[in-house]
């Protein structure tokens, strides 16, 4: 509060007027004006309060509050919290001239000092509530001289503040015994509610306890209390103040409070608004009361069943999909379970996504119109410069498609398309839905990010998975009430968004619960889980168009354990939230976009179908931007009519030859059906009187990689496999080091060899067409 010098022009004509008495009256008026202005100026009022910081739910109730700096309970109240019966009483008791006098009502003060010379001794009723409040401010022994300096003060206050702003900082103030201060921090700590929702007991019990606050101690001595009460209940029957009917039922009203706890409501996310909005002595956040409370129970209780497999920790976050407002926060299921470090906030640790980040990258690759739903891949083993990704399960499904991929998390091909998106494009994206790790090094990150090899947040996974629920959309969390700002950005296209979600709504799925197809109560959801390397996180997140929970289960400690998974320790949970918080969503579902169509596409690959496609099913796709490139499953070959050579353009004879379909695998597949003896049509073997050699469809060499350095214990006579993958008509293939022959073997079948010295090494696959490829590596020897 500044300081203001004060100035006081009268007009001439008064002070000029005949009468003496006005004149001596005026001038002693001019005369005190200029000694508080004086005093004003020498001893500048301060109001310098600290204020216990309370953070708040949506509805306004107190979900948590901190020590004011000087460990008081001292809560402000909010202007609308002023209980108009608790307003009445208090001017009634205190001060019922209050809004008629300038900070001193003079007639209270005649009327004392005359009671206290007559009786001789001391009557309160002259202070006004300003006088208190100047009191409150600077306490100080009750004397004459100290009355003087109170009025000071009181005058001081009038000047500054408005009446309605002295009486709260008036009840913001007055004690309650203990360190506690103020009604707010009275009726949170006393009878569990905010001051609006006192009944007409409890706020004269709040009138008459600050008489005596060390020997009316709420819990302590309700009885006295209780007569004190009744006493002014009593005197505000006989002045007509309430309805007699409302003061009957006071007067009968027990009391049967005590002093509770400070209420510990989200306390991680409390302390994180605490520190975030320092010096706010109230936060108003956007927190659903009964939605946290529910999920609070909720995780605890499942937490109690998860504990016997030696998982002990969770997080949950719920952010309401249309205000982007964070309704639920939950750091962990048990913030007092010291022995597993409830205290650590999981909503913002930085922990392995597992698969959590797949629907995005397809999503991201629908976009770029690498693929639609439909889309066949293959998910055979692959090498990527020395890095293999496998499922899940071990497994490899042969060609599947992308939807097939999402919903049952393949990582082979997840990989694949990754590689195809490129890794770069990805983390753009990332870095685009504010994923810290991707900002601080995602320049360092490889293919294997996409199976969980980078960090993330619970907090930053569960707002990207909001954007799907937004037609891509992407929007900051919403803390506060007051913050309305909107910024959005078009992180996927609305018809990317929609097929993430229908991929991830379907339930014919490996990751769906233990027995939860049977159930009744299966949430109308979309849906993807994460199970991070070495089990050490579970991950389920879902929306529907009204929320999206993100769940986290594991060990803080980054204790991996067997049974954990996001199917089985993560999913059950989100289901248990989504029924109790949005059971039977009124929203509906996911309506199609605008920029989305169908189209009939050959089954086979999943491409708009060619002439020769007799499979055709219904997909959707983005019209201008998904690839509308015929399939090609099959693939028109000339053959002898004994159908045991086929013909390029070059070879092709003029008669006695036949145009024939024969399957168009990627050589990478046939490597697949052969090694799990699967069988296929190979197309016959290349006319051998062909002479031209053709660079198309040469091998490709699989392993070594390219371009890498291979580090070899000589003493062990480790030896470098050699494998290719050749064109499906290929039989034989022959290899060659430095221009070496070295053996001839089938096609796709595997080869070692042993390096002699370190060195660089050319290494050359031919097949039995003539066609070449080249390959270098270094070896080097431990
Ligand atoms: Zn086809
Ligand atoms: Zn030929």
């Amino acid at each position: 509060m500044s300081t203001q010098n004060i100035t006081y022009t009268l007009p001439r004509r008064l002070l000029t007027y005949s009468k003496p008495w006005l004149r001596y009256t005026l001038h002693l008026v001019l005369l005190l004006c200029l000694t508080f202005a004086l005093l004003n100026h020498l001893y500048p009022l301060k109001v310098n309060i600290s204020y216990s910081p309370v953070i708040t739910a949506s509805d306004g109730s107190v979900i948590n509050a901190f020590l004011s700096r000087d460990d008081k309970w001292r809560m402000q109240l909010e202007p609308d919290e002023i209980n108009p019966v608790l307003k009445k009483a208090v001017l009634l008791k205190e001060d019922r001239y209050f809004y008629y006098h300038p900070g001193v009502n003079p007639f209270a003060i005649s009327r004392a000092f005359a009671n206290n010379l007559l009786q001789n001794k001391k009557t309160s009723g002259a202070s006004t509530i300003t006088m208190q409040v100047a009191r409150l401010l600077y306490p100080q022994k009750r004397t004459y001289a100290n009355k003087l300096y109170e009025m000071f003060r009181a005058l001081q206050l009038e000047w500054y503040y408005s009446k309605d702003e002295i009486l709260q900082l008036y009840l913001d103030l007055v004690p309650f015994g203990g360190n506690i201060e103020g009604v707010k921090a009275a009726s949170v700590l006393y009878f569990q509610q905010s001051p609006r929702q006192l009944s007409l007991a409890q706020a004269v019990t709040l009138t008459v306890i600050p008489n005596k606050p060390s020997s009316l101690r709420i819990g302590e001595q309700n009885e006295r209390i209780v007569e004190f009460r009744n006493k002014w209940l009593r005197f505000y029957q006989e002045q007509g103040a309430f309805p007699a009917p409302e003061i009957e039922d006071a007067l009968l009203e027990p009391l049967e409070a005590r002093r509770q706890q400070a209420p510990k409501v989200a306390p991680h996310f409390a302390y994180r608004m605490f520190r975030r909005y320092k010096n706010h002595p109230i936060v108003k956040t956007t927190l659903n009361r009964q939605v946290q409370e529910k999920v609070e129970q909720l995780a605890y209780n499942y937490m109690q069943r998860l504990r016997y497999q030696n998982i002990h920790n969770a997080a949950v976050l719920v952010i309401n999909n249309q205000t982007r407002a964070v309704e639920a926060y939950l750091g962990s299921a048990d913030f007092n379970d010291f022995a597993h470090h409830g205290q650590v906030d999981g909503v913002r640790a930085v922990r392995s996504p597992g698969s959590t980040l797949k629907p995005f990258l397809y999503a991201a690759a629908f976009d770029k119109g690498l693929l639609t739903p439909k889309t066949m891949i293959t998910d055979v083993p692959v090498d990527y410069a020395g890095y293999r990704p496998q499922n899940y399960f071990g497994n490899y499904n042969g060609n599947v498609t992308i939807a097939h991929a999402l919903a049952t998390s393949l990582n082979v091909p997840a990989v694949k398309v990754l590689d195809q998106l490129g890794v770069y494009t990805f983390v753009q994206k990332l870095k685009q839905a504010e994923f810290s790790e991707m900002k601080r090094k995602g320049n360092q990150l490889g293919l294997s990010l996409i199976l969980g090899g980078c960090d993330v947040k619970l907090e930053e996974l569960t707002l990207l998975y909001s954007a799907f629920a937004n037609q891509g959309r992407y929007s900051h969390i919403r803390w506060l009430q007051e913050d309305t700002t909107e910024q959005e950005t078009q992180l996927l296209s609305p018809g990317a968004a929609y097929m993430t979600n229908q991929i991830l709504t379907q339930l014919t799925r490996p990751d769906l619960p233990h027995n939860a197809h049977n159930s009744p109560n299966l949430p109308k959801i979309a849906w993807k889980t994460g199970t991070s390397y070495g089990r050490k996180d579970a991950w389920s997140i879902g929306y529907n168009k009204k929320y999206t929970v993100g769940v986290w289960v594991g060990n803080f400690s980054g204790e991996g354990v067997p049974e954990l998974n996001g199917t089985d320790s993560a999913t059950p949970l989100l289901f248990d939230i989504f029924n109790s918080i949005d059971y039977n969503s009124t929203a509906g579902w996911f309506q199609q976009p605008k920029g989305i169509g169908l189209r009939a596409v050959c089954a086979e690959s999943g491409s708009p179908a060619n002439s020769f496609c007799r499979n055709q099913v219904l997909d959707t796709f983005i019209p201008g931007i998904s690839s509308t490139r015929k399939c090609s499953h099959l693939k028109r070959i000339a053959v002898s009519e004994d159908k045991k050579h086929s013909y390029c353009t070059s070879c092709q004879p003029a008669t006695g030859f036949v145009q024939q379909l024969y399957p168009n695998h990627a050589p990478e597949l046939l490597t697949f059906f052969d090694a799990e003896r699967i069988p296929y049509t190979p197309i016959p073997a290349h006319n051998p009187s062909c002479s031209r050699i053709f660079k198309e469809y040469a091998p490709i060499i699989t392993s070594p990689a390219a371009g890498m350095e291979y580090f070899m214990e000589q003493e062990e006579r480790q030896q470098l496999m050699l494998h290719s993958n050749a064109h499906n008509e290929v039989k034989q293939v022959y290899w060659y080091i430095n221009d070496k022959f070295l053996k001839a073997t089938a096609a796709n079948e595997k080869v070692f060899f042993e390096p002699k010295k370190a060195g660089r090494y050319k290494i050359s696959c031919t097949d039995d067409q003539g066609r070449n490829t080249d390959s270098y590596i270094t070896v080097k020897f431990l």
